[in-house]
């Protein structure tokens, strides 16, 4: 079988106004291109009639069409066309037609310089102010925390070699951090600006609660690219601070009992130092419970250690092995 080039990853959910205009747009482009591709449309649980309008679909483009039984979120729809892609590079775009097709030879271009993953920057964003304004909090918070600097971390236009999207997994609504999570395995992430245009059919799926939802995602990747496999760290940390608090105020009320202030038992002080305390412990508990349950991860019976997820690595061919000394080993001779 021929090798495969591109896949074009599409979800869409209720979007089947849009869904004419932005397969002939994909089309025109991928023609253009001139290259082997595919369209995966995944369906997630779209109630609108979608499923009667692809069936025309099947004769005019090379699609493979996924549908959800029912609507599983976008992140699900994702994780579905990326266990069926087959090209070399992976393309991912809304199907509300916002995202405009015709910008992806300059998303290919960019990739070809030497990224695993770019994201497109919908730099002047055609959505109301009250979407785009916490939107740029949003990006510019995780940006700081994770150290992966983007402008726009969640949008649907993205281009990634296929290595990227096996690598990483997808759940719960952590598409909004695919760049942090792929940055986290150690691939080269980047973005360039595109134009965006506003939605002309449908409404958008998601409102104000995102943002919410959002910042407990945020707080599940920080911990999970930071701490899956030493939870202590964090959890230790919290808690020595607490217990720590809680001991110094219980030391000084000590001291003012020998020095016969009392009674010191009613005072709001004396129940912060104990609440401080014992959080701290729990803390520490905590902690030990996290590492116990991942060092139990890592032996249980051996055929199931997961060796990858210690590690990143993939195996290079020898031509793909830079032949240049590296500093390390010069000092080593
Ligand atoms: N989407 C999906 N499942 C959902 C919600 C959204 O597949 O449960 C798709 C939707 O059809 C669209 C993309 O995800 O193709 C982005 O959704 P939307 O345009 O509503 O988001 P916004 O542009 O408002 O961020
Ligand atoms: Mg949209």
């Amino acid at each position: 079988m021929e090798k495969l080039k591109f896949s074009v990853v599409i979800p869409a959910y209720n979007e089947r106004e849009n869904l004419p205009e932005l397969f002939e747009k994909i089309a025109a482009v991928m023609e253009q291109i001139g290259e082997g591709y595919e369209i995966i449309l995944i369906d997630d649980g779209s109630t609108d009639g979608t499923d009667k309008l692809v069936k025309d679909f099947f004769e005019r483009y090379p699609l493979k069409y996924i549908r959800l039984r029912r609507n599983s979120g976008k992140s699900a729809a994702l994780q579905a066309g990326f266990d069926h892609v087959e090209g070399e590079i992976v393309i991912t775009l809304d199907a509300d037609l916002q995202d405009d097709p015709a910008e992806i030879p300059r998303l290919l271009e960019h990739l070809e310089k030497g990224y695993d993953l770019v994201s497109c920057w919908k730099k002047r964003r055609r959505d109301p102010v009250s979407k785009t304004l916490p939107s740029r909090i949003f990006n510019w918070f995780v940006s700081k925390m994770t150290g992966v600097n983007l402008h726009d971390m969640n949008c649907g236009f993205k281009v990634y070699r296929r290595e990227v999207v096996e690598r990483i997994k997808l759940y719960g609504e952590l598409h909004r951090f695919i760049p942090v999570l792929a940055a986290w395995k150690g691939f080269r992430v980047s973005e360039v600006p595109v134009v965006h245009h506003p939605r002309k059919y449908g409404k958008s799926k998601f409102g104000m609660e995102r943002f919410l939802r959002g910042f407990f995602d945020f707080l599940t990747v920080f911990f999970i690219t930071r701490y899956r496999l030493r939870p202590l760290h964090l959890f230790g940390s919290l808690g020595l601070l607490s217990s720590f608090a809680g001991f110094l105020i219980l030391l000084y009320l000590t001291i003012l009992w020998f020095h016969g202030v009392r009674p010191i038992g009613n005072r709001p002080l004396f129940f912060l130092g104990i609440l401080l305390l014992i959080v701290g412990i729990q803390f520490f508990t905590t902690g030990f419970i996290a590492d116990m349950i991942v060092s139990g991860w890592f032996y249980p019976q051996r055929e199931f250690y997961p060796l990858e997820a210690i590690y990143e690595s993939s195996i290079l061919k020898s031509e793909e092995v830079p032949d240049k000394e590296s500093p390390g080993e010069k000092a080593d001779k």
